[in-house]
């Protein structure tokens, strides 16, 4: 009896996941500690490694409790447990980390101040009363001031400012919320704010933040540095503010995001479900798209033409001392850049960008080593979906459905996000914006180089769409060829199909709805409106087969098409008989337009096929709202969305299109025609139909006609997965009628939620074809 309660056991555990950075040393030192165990922990470049020493039943005890109370913002993929000899230790250790061998762990994302935090952060009597810099293990910003794992303060940008003792002695105190924080600052030694004029002069003042609030309560526009990145700040309830800003920036439609000071001040602004709710307040803070409230007291300017407002909450405490004093209300918080270029990092950068915008410029000096916008989700289908993959997303791994090389997938062109991948896992970067430039082109570099030497990833492949005039596919062939590496190219609209499929662990086959804008196809046109069957198992993972599209119309003007959709508009009611006269009244067209365009198409000179369903929805937008140019992407069919919100989903109701002639032993695809739904559409216009049931009898059509096109498919292939992907999938409507649709018909679907349906999730998708060619060879 005496021997089994002396029996001594030592244990090693090798723990994998998000375990650096989140306070996951402290609380095995504290739980070492409150079990009575002797032994060490230590980071490496894989996790964190334990080795624990003590009674038998306590030791069992202490491997229960690991799991069962890590810290919040921890994730525990794995743990190696291996039994070792005792060595008769009398006490536990931290050991300084080791930085060797391959990196496989996760790098922590930024995570939104925590309420302790929050709470010292308003106490008169803290020591960190009002100071803008606090944080703990639980808290604050990780991957934008981390230079390279191991996450420890010499390698991040905190790594100049020295602490002081009351600091120091709070890191070194295992028993405190703040040991081993590596962000860890007060007002002492930590960073500190200070206003600048747009002229880089220094203004003096007492309280710089309430100097802030005082000059947005009176309309100035402010340029704040954040976590990310800095954003420009107007009183959002201002409407000659929020025009101001508009006119300075040159962006005049795109909804502009709102923050505001906690979730009953949401709650005034929107109406939000308690899913909504629920993702306002986890720790990434996304801005979350919701239905704004009528006299809200918003500038109508803010999000003009649609019934949502992007919303969040503050995430840094910077941004909660704006709001302490109830002053102010609401804050426009957009990215400080110029329209797509990357956001601003850097004091002396941010000044030469934005000086023709901000009024002044609310600084600090605790350095920005990773630019990130603010991330931004929607309650879809009565779940989360992520939108723009960026702070607080970045860069937590994905799985992948096969082991894969090192490799890199550059992505696409709008909206631009990379990954790189190895083994089990892909890496995608946060959010880089346009590739049209050379400055975005700069970002993608230096966001790669990062997460690269974060990751220790060397790529031995390049992953690349397959169309030929995106900068992301011209630079990947210089980059893979002064590299002496092989090129893979993916089909657009394949890999938006192969990241759903992967998002939801399955290899294949599947049914592809790829609904999408604009992405280029094997025949050399621009696809978009496609049923596609792809077999990542199979033995020819690179390749997949269109079963179905959206029959080819003209776009007239090729880009200008895009930006002016009555072009659409016109070339569709064309394609469908509709006669020239008529159709440049219902498109908006004047008689010299409607000619100019008429033989553009009729001679196919810059008029190239496609068969997209974005730009159907323009083509629509265009004749019902009038909508006949936009200025910012998606923009007519977000509005078209919008306009018939309070409308009923009814399938049934839907303008019909036709399913043509499709032979698939003669691997000619099905064409849906959608001749009958431009005649259906202006009988009703002309009959005076109300304009909003018009809208919505199209989103259903467009529906059922891919229903009845995956039934089809089905009869073929015998599968009856379908996968739901492209930029068309952020229509919440659609993304409502499609599955209960495809559900009553038997499918089983697949969404996604945490990888973009738009062209942000192109580069995992890429990642994921690229991996299934490379692991069947
Ligand atoms: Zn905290
Ligand atoms: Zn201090
Ligand atoms: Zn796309």
């Amino acid at each position: 009896m005496q021997a089994e309660r002396h029996e001594v056991r030592r244990e090693r555990y090798e723990v994998r996941g998000v375990v650096q950075g989140v306070g996951f040393r402290p609380f095995v030192y504290r739980l070492a500690l409150e079990e009575g165990l002797a032994g060490s922990i230590g980071n490496d470049t894989g996790g964190v490694t334990i080795e624990i020493e003590g009674p038998a039943e306590r030791v069992e005890a202490f491997r229960r409790r690991l799991q069962a109370e890590a810290p919040p913002l921890s994730r525990i993929d794995s743990i190696v447990v291996r039994e070792a000899p005792p060595r008769r230790e009398t006490e536990f250790r931290i050991n300084a980390s080791a930085a060797s061998g391959h990196v496989s762990t996760g790098i922590p994302a930024d995570a939104a101040t925590c309420a302790d935090c929050l709470r010292e952060l308003l106490d008169p009597n803290d020591r960190r009363y009002r100071y803008p810099f606090l944080n703990c293990t639980n808290c604050g910003p990780r991957y934008t001031i981390t230079r390279r794992i191991p996450y420890d303060r010499p390698q991040t940008s905190m790594a100049r400012f020295t602490m002081c003792p009351a600091c120091q002695a709070e890191y070194d105190d295992p028993t405190n919320r703040r040991f081993h924080a590596q962000p860890n600052a007060c007002p002492v030694c930590g960073p500190r704010v200070w206003l600048v004029a747009p002229d880089g002069a220094d203004i003096p003042s007492g309280d710089p933040v309430t100097a802030a609030i005082e000059r947005l309560m009176a309309g100035e526009i402010m340029a704040i540095k954040g976590i990310g990145g800095f954003h420009l700040a107007v009183d959002a309830t201002n409407e000659a503010a929020v025009m101001r800003l508009r006119e300075r920036k040159h962006r005049y439609g795109k909804p502009l995001a709102v923050m505001v000071r906690d979730l009953d001040a949401a709650r005034a602004v929107c109406e939000l479900s308690g899913e909504d709710e629920a993702l306002l307040e986890t720790v990434a803070r996304p801005i979350v798209l919701a239905a704004r409230r009528a006299g809200c007291g918003i500038a109508d300017s803010v999000a003009p033409g649609i019934p949502w407002l992007g919303v969040f909450l503050p995430y840094a405490p910077l941004q909660h001392l704006l709001f302490a004093d109830a002053r102010v209300k609401a804050l426009v918080m957009t990215s400080a850049n110029l329209s797509e270029e990357p956001i601003s990092i850097d004091n002396e950068e941010a000044i030469q960008r934005l000086r023709n915008i901000a009024d002044a410029f609310l600084m600090h000096d605790r350095e920005i080593l990773q630019r990130c916008d603010d991330s931004v989700m929607a309650v879809v289908d009565g779940a989360p979906q992520l939108i723009r993959r960026a702070r607080g997303f970045v860069p937590l791994a994905m799985p992948l459905p096969f082991d894969s090389p090192p490799l890199l997938a550059v992505g696409g062109h709008l909206k631009n996000v990379f990954a790189l991948a190895r083994g089990r896992f892909a890496y995608q970067s946060q959010h880089l914006g346009d590739l049209e430039n050379l400055t975005g082109l700069g970002f993608f570099r230096e966001a790669l180089q990062h997460l690269m030497h974060t990751f220790e990833i060397e790529p031995e492949a390049v992953v690349h769409d397959l169309h030929p005039g995106y900068l992301s596919t011209s630079w990947a062939k210089e980059w893979a060829a002064e590299r002496n590496l092989p090129l893979i190219a993916v089909q657009h609209h394949h890999a938006h199909i192969a990241a759903c499929m992967a998002e939801h662990g399955i290899e294949g086959p599947a049914i592809g709805l790829s609904l999408d804008g604009t992405g280029y196809g094997t025949d050399g046109r621009i696809w978009g409106g496609e049923v596609l069957i792809v077999r990542l198992d199979g033995p020819n993972p690179g390749n997949f087969e269109r079963f179905a599209h959206l029959d080819y119309v003209p776009m007239p003007g090729g880009e200008a098409a895009i930006r002016e959709p009555w072009r659409m508009a016109f070339s569709a009611l064309r394609t469908a008989g509709v006669d020239t006269e008529e159709a440049a009244r219902l498109a908006g067209a004047d008689s010299q337009q409607a000619r100019i365009v008429e033989r553009m198409m009729e001679r196919g000179l810059n008029a190239p096929l496609t068969s997209s369903l974005g730009r159907l929805f323009d083509a629509v937008a265009a004749v019902v709202l009038k909508r006949r140019v936009v200025d910012y992407e998606a923009q007519a069919a977000i509005e078209l969305e919008g306009f018939c919100v309070d409308e009923p989903d009814e399938l049934s109701s839907g303008y019909a299109l036709a399913l043509l002639d499709g032979d698939q032993r003669a691997r000619k695809p099905t064409r849906i025609s959608a001749a009958p739904l431009w005649r259906e559409l202006s009988t009703d216009l002309r009959a005076g139909v109300n304009k909003s049931s018009i809208a919505a009898r199209f989103h259903a059509g467009v529906a059922a006609a891919f229903i009845g096109a995956a039934k089809l498919g089905r009869e073929n292939t015998e599968i009856d997965k379908v996968a739901l992907s492209g930029g068309c999938m952020h229509n919440r409507r659609v993304a409502r009628l499609l599955r209960a649709g495809l559900e009553e018909e038997g499918f089983q679907v697949f969404e996604h939620r945490t990888v973009s349906p738009g062209d942000g999730g192109l580069s995992y998708g890429q990642a994921v074809v690229a991996a299934a060619i490379l692991s069947h060879r």
